[in-house]
């Protein structure tokens, strides 16, 4: 028996690109010794990819398509190709040949020899400028603030185990940050290198507010950072107050200084502001207790047990 590969493939008004990209997969598929079967996941596009999707899917039956009633964004154009997919092991990527088919093999390849994940990482990007600076600042931003610790440029290029996409199924958060849950789940991985070519035909779909908002969701499921920075300001308002109340009472002591009433109300106010933060934080930490419990992600995830019937249902 082959082996399966489900490909998963978002498509926002890609139609200059469906049909060359359907060709490269069949003529890759030619050659090696596996079954595949492509989710076309149409986001609502408004060009004419889903005629040409439909064009496609009516001569070849492992062709599915999957289409929404609008635009409802990359990553839940991916959850759901990653929900309908049967296959052994399931590959996602862009409609844009910018991750790149020819790669497919090496991710299958390092698959087969005992990785449940394998990342895309591109490790040279032939993007605007612009892109290439806030791409790199925010993966940054993104290894230092959150609790995932794979390095570098990675995307949705990736290949997962039938095993991971079931885990990934079975989670109850609903706005899934990809990027973020899957290497969450600590898997075995491997990576594979590429040098990310530029988009030729059609302009990226990731307007600037899209890509804001992309970046937040990655940052807010996955860090507690931002909700910390009040007790950072609250600590640092407290302490300087601190030292203005000692110049004060130094000058008024030793110096004869007189101070008026409203000038010690004005340092006791900013000390008081700093107070404030400290709450602000505190209350934030509640709320990010809520949130935490809100998602209900598994308390961990289990590989492999022995001499013990497992209980999927269990915390996990
Ligand atoms: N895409 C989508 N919905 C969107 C935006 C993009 O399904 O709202 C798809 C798009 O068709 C492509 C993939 O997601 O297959 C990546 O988009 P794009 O190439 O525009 O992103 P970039 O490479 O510029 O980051
Ligand atoms: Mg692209």
């Amino acid at each position: 028996m082959k082996k399966l590969i489900s490909i998963v493939i978002p498509v926002y008004n890609e139609a200059e690109n469906i049909e060359a990209l359907y060709d490269e997969i069949l003529s890759i598929f030619t050659k090696i010794n596996y079954n595949y079967e492509i989710f076309f996941v149409n986001d609502g596009s408004n060009d004419n990819s889903l005629s040409i999707l439909e064009m496609i899917a009516n001569k070849d039956k492992n062709v599915k398509v999957i289409s929404f009633t609008r635009n409802f964004g990359h990553q839940a154009a991916l959850s759901a190709g990653l929900y309908y997919a049967n296959g052994d092991a399931v590959l996602t990527m862009d409609c844009d040949f910018q991750d790149p088919p020819s790669l497919i093999p090496e991710f299958i390849d390092k698959w087969e020899k005992g990785a449940k994940i394998v990342y895309g990482r591109r490790i040279q990007r032939n993007d605007s400028f612009f892109k290439k600076v806030t791409a790199s600042v925010y993966y940054s931003l993104l290894y230092v603030a959150g609790d995932i610790k794979i390095k570098g440029n990675i995307g949705d290029f990736r290949l997962i185990d039938k095993v991971v996409v079931e885990k990934l199924n079975n989670i109850k958060e609903r706005n899934k940050y990809l990027r973020g849950i899957i290497p969450w789940f600590g898997y075995k991985y491997e990576i594979v290198d590429y040098i990310r070519p530029k988009r030729i035909k059609g302009s990226t779909k990731f307007s600037w507010l899209k890509m804001a908002r992309f970046a937040m969701i990655g940052i807010l499921n996955f860090s507690l950072l931002p909700i910390r920075l009040g007790l950072f300001v609250g600590i640092f308002i407290c302490s300087t107050g601190f030292l203005f109340f000692l110049y004060l009472i130094y000058r008024s002591l030793f110096d004869n200084q007189f101070y008026k009433l409203l000038e010690w109300l004005a340092v006791f106010n900013y000390v008081l502001i700093g107070i404030l933060f400290i709450f602000i934080w505190i209350i934030s930490e509640y709320i990010g207790k809520i949130y935490d419990e809100v998602r209900q992600r598994p308390l961990y995830v289990i590989d492999k047990v022995l001499n013990i019937k497992i209980n999927e249902n269990s915390h996990a």
